[in-house]
């Protein structure tokens, strides 16, 4: 109930690339064999635009080196220092695009949670009223 013919094919689409250890397109952003709108870049994580924002503000963060976190439901310990950066970089990236007093961090998780690639990655929305809950 509630659930439109598109949001079911994307449920669909997103699950058929679930928990894939394959390369996602997110391999060739941080190679830089397709170009993205960098926002912030370390030698740990990758921050830029969003090809489809929700927002005026909408960046993603994601680490260079996946290490198995195609999900944050793939978390294991050895991640913690990782999974702690990235929220870190996030707050970073809110910091450069001047969203500091309002922000949100998503994590999409498996095909129930609309995840629809395979790498790690937070969500950085802000530059607008954000409301609740989120869709
Ligand atoms: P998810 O649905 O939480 O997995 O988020 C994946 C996000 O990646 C979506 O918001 C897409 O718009 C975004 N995305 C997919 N491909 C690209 C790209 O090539 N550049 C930037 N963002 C992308």
């Amino acid at each position: 109930i509630g659930v439109t013919n598109d949001e079911e094919a994307l449920a669909k689409a997103a699950a058929v690339n679930a928990d894939s250890e394959a390369p996602t397109i997110f391999d060739k952003i941080i190679a830089k064999e397709i170009p993205s709108s960098i926002v912030y870049e370390d030698e740990k994580v990758l921050a830029f635009r969003d090809v489809n924002p929700q927002a005026p503000v909408h960046v993603l963060v994601i680490p260079k080196f996946r290490d198995g976190l195609t999900m944050l439901g793939k978390a294991e310990e050895r991640h913690t220092e990782m999974l702690g950066y990235l929220l870190y970089a996030a707050k970073i990236v809110a910091e450069k695009e001047g969203i500091l007093d309002g922000f949100r961090v998503v994590i999409n998780n498996g095909p129930g949670g609309c995840q629809s690639v395979y790498h790690l990655h937070l969500h950085v929305l802000g530059g607008r009223q954000m409301t609740w809950p989120a869709g």
